[in-house]
């Protein structure tokens, strides 16, 4: 059987692989990314079908591309994914959807790969694996399959007509938590939500999006979570034009909450008895950025209008105050619960040495201490922009560099030996 030979191959081609794909196009780095779905394929098969971004139209998208509507407007997910396929085609990126790569081995004697996926075997120089910050849905072992109730991930909810009738639990306080919580709310579901650790940012201030005060604060080049923040959710919505998340808002629609959910023995509940904690760390999150925000403002005086109806907040309503610890799943109607909880990575497939004791990538900017090993897209790769789509892009010229680089040493030759090589492919990429 023949084998394809090919200096990088990029695995998967959701943002992060479309935006590695154009930085290596321009280096001129000769490359193939192999996408097991379709181009952005977890923006179309992966969300509910509601689902907006999270940042207007100005600011989650690639610089090389304008979104082809109001830039303050929250793209729907499906114009998300066709950005993609739009970016994609502009550049010619050469992308084989529909095969997955199921194995890269370092060959034994020689640098690079062998790469098996299910169209054939490849040998390959590096590897870039950008197959999602968000890959396996991860579930705590918290409720027995057998407790009567339908129990599924975020990532496989789509609409409230998907569910059996009756009433639903969704455990998970960050985005994706809330704004399911809220759709199942208004589609006349019986809600209850499990409020853990959060921050809420307001969705904009003094009329500027959150997207705007995170750049100008410098919010977005933090390098790493503060200190006893890694396990914290953000509260953040495009939903219906872009809302603060307001939790006082989701009581007074109706929505039960409850703290964090912690066993569940003969079918009831138990749940900690953080929630009015949680509920004050979110409020002292957004407030902390108002008042950043405010001391900008003076700082540079600028000449925004003033908000101060945004400190006010509603009385808290009495699942806050008097908080429910224990219920039973089906004395309260409880048909279905959702784990908006989260992901955990997969890197069967990758067969190297680049990972530490806890299966976790070893990189440094995407750059894996295994020679021809690459990451991106993940949280914090670089830095708080790293697994969103604004940020990735700058990630994947950083990666695409080291490989350029990479290239040049292995390119030169003494003087009179053809060490003219590398610099003619240095101007090709400049
Ligand atoms: C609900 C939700 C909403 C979000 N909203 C926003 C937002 O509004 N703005 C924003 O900036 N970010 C948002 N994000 C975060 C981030 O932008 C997305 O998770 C985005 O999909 C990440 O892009 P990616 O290319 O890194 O990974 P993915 O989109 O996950 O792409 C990885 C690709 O790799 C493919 N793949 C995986 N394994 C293999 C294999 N072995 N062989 C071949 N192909 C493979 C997959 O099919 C997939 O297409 C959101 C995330 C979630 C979960």
């Amino acid at each position: 059987m023949s084998v394809e030979k090919i200096d990088t191959l990029v695995v998967g081609a959701g943002q992060a692989g479309v935006a590695m794909s154009e930085h290596l196009s321009r280096a001129g780095v000769p490359h193939l990314v192999l996408e097991r779905g379709r181009i952005a394929e977890r923006w179309r098969s992966g969300r509910w079908d509601s689902l907006v971004a999270n940042g207007p139209a100005w600011h989650d998208r690639f610089p090389g591309l304008e979104f082809d509507m109001n830039p303050d407007v929250f793209v729907p997910k499906e114009g998300v994914a066709d950005y993609f396929v739009a970016y994609a085609e502009k550049f010619d990126a050469p992308v084989r959807c529909g095969v997955e790569v199921t194995s890269v081995r370092r060959v034994p004697g020689q640098p690079g790969f062998r790469v098996e996926t299910s169209e054939g075997t490849l040998e390959v120089r590096n590897v870039v694996a950008a197959t999602g910050p968000f890959q396996r849905p991860a579930i705590p072992p918290i409720v027995p399959t057998a407790a009567g109730v339908l129990q599924i991930h975020s990532s496989d909810y789509r609409n409230p007509g998907q569910l059996p009738e009756g009433g639903v639990l969704v455990v998970g306080a960050g985005s994706s938590g809330v704004q399911i919580a809220d759709e199942l709310s208004r589609a006349g579901r019986q809600v209850t939500l499990s409020v853990g650790p959060h921050d809420r940012p307001p969705r904009a201030y003094r009329g500027r999006d959150f997207v705007w005060w995170l750049g100008v604060l410098g919010k977005w080049n933090a390098q790493s979570p503060a200190p006893g923040t890694e396990h914290v959710t953000i509260a953040v919505s495009g939903a219906r034009g872009g809302e603060t998340i307001d939790f006082r808002r989701l009581a007074a629609q109706g929505i039960t909450l409850v703290g964090l959910t912690q066993a569940c023995e003969n079918e009831v509940l138990s749940f900690r008895s953080d929630l009015a904690a949680n509920i004050a760390r979110g409020d002292a999150n957004y407030l902390s950025l108002l008042d950043e925000a405010d001391a900008y403002i003076a700082r540079n005086g600028l000449d925004l209008p003033e908000e101060p109806e945004a400190r006010v907040f509603a009385a808290e309503p009495s699942c806050i105050t008097d908080p429910i610890l224990q219920l039973d799943l089906a004395k309260a109607g409880i048909a279905t619960i959702i784990w908006a909880t989260g992901f955990t990575s997969d890197y069967s497939w990758l067969e190297v040495d680049a990972f530490d004791e806890n299966g976790r990538p070893k990189h440094q900017r995407g750059v894996s201490p295994e020679a021809g090993i690459y990451f991106l897209g993940l949280p914090w790769l670089s830095g708080r922009g790293s697994s969103f789509i604004w940020g990735v892009w700058h990630d994947a010229k950083h990666v695409a560099d080291h490989i350029l680089i990479q290239r040049q040493y292995l390119d030169y030759r003494p003087s009179g030996q053809g060490g003219e090589k590398a610099d003619s492919r240095q101007e090709a990429a400049e």
